[in-house]
């Protein structure tokens, strides 16, 4: 994946919730008696606190309905007022150039694009679309209408505030934890999936699903693929896709990309995490996101498209994979 080197960033999306303010939460952002990380607990136990968070907060639950530990009672080191400052991403992350050698660099670049992608198509269709706020947070987070979380949730999206959160650590987790082989293609799928789920928050499409159904054909499952489909139908255009200063932002994906965020979606199914980071047991039942196979499935079919409207996972009849 390459970036124009030229081509201009732009930050201003971004709320970046990891350096000032905030008081106690500089330095690692880890220390203070972070009551929710002990709270949601370690290993097995936080992948379940994740799906449970994704399911929640897609269905736009009010933060009564988050499992214990998310509901911010354990977040006694979240601090109140955790203030945005952006200027120093604003600094650092100017052109392209950045983007290829510093991750949050590389994260701006993507956002810039997915905003470009999704508002030219929302536009072509007639519809008005807003971009979502997308914030860098470290450690623990007080999101604006999903109530507090750690990083154990992962990257996620709130309906309620229509922002993304993203603590980018993530990224080496991902590589550490999961065993991913990362790369910028892979790691750009991350935020696209979470940009999925904005476009359906503005669709109207998250609504269709409610309770906390699991299972191989359950709304959360096609909420997730189709989520993973618009992340591929926004790598597809990306290279055509218009940044900032007017031309493509990104203007290379490889093969040896695509096949890096198919890797990456198959460390983040729910049979790879069950067996691999979970009890060891492959519970059908329990699948909020879609197994490996079905995510890369749907992945791909975003991808070989570059159509939206291909990526109907609640069509009468579809092939979830
Ligand atoms: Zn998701």
């Amino acid at each position: 994946m390459r970036f124009d080197e030229s081509s201009r960033l732009d930050t201003s999306q971004i709320d970046d919730l990891r350096r000032g303010g905030g008081g106690g939460r500089g330095g690692g952002g880890r220390g203070g008696g972070l009551g929710g990380r002990v709270a949601v607990g370690g290993g097995g136990i936080s992948i379940v606190a994740l799906i449970l968070f994704f399911i929640v907060s897609q269905l736009g639950g009010g933060t009564g309905a988050l499992p214990p530990g998310l509901d911010g009672s354990g977040l006694g080191g979240v601090e109140e007022g955790q203030a945005a400052d952006t200027s120093e991403l604003a600094a650092n992350c100017r052109t392209g150039a950045d983007a290829a050698r510093s991750l949050d660099c590389e994260a701006v670049a993507v956002i810039n694009s997915l905003d470009a992608y999704w508002s030219d198509t929302f536009a072509r269709a007639g519809v008005t679309y807003r971009p979502p706020r997308t914030n860098f947070f470290r450690g623990s987070v007080r999101t604006n209408g999903c109530g507090g979380a750690t990083s154990d949730v992962g990257p996620f999206y709130c309906p309620a505030d229509q922002e993304v959160y993203i603590d980018l650590t993530f990224y080496s987790e991902l590589e550490s934890r999961f065993g991913a082989e990362g790369g910028p293609f892979a790691r750009s799928y991350v935020l696209a999936h979470e940009y999925g789920h904005h476009v359906q928050n503005l669709l109207g499409t998250s609504s269709r699903v409610r309770g906390n159904e699991t299972g191989p054909t359950s709304g959360s499952v096609r909420l997730e693929l189709q989520a993973d489909c618009y992340a591929g139908v926004w790598g597809r255009n990306a290279t055509q896709t218009p940044g900032p200063s007017g031309r493509p932002l990104i203007t290379e994906i490889t093969q040896a990309d695509v096949d890096a965020a198919l890797d990456t979606a198959a460390r983040i199914g729910d049979d790879y995490i069950q067996s691999h980071l979970g009890g060891g047991r492959v519970d059908e039942s329990q699948f909020s996101h879609g197994s490996s196979a079905q995510r890369e499935k749907w992945f791909t079919t975003g991808f070989t498209t570059g159509e939206p409207a291909r990526c109907d996972t609640f069509a009468r009849g579809v092939d979830l994979g």
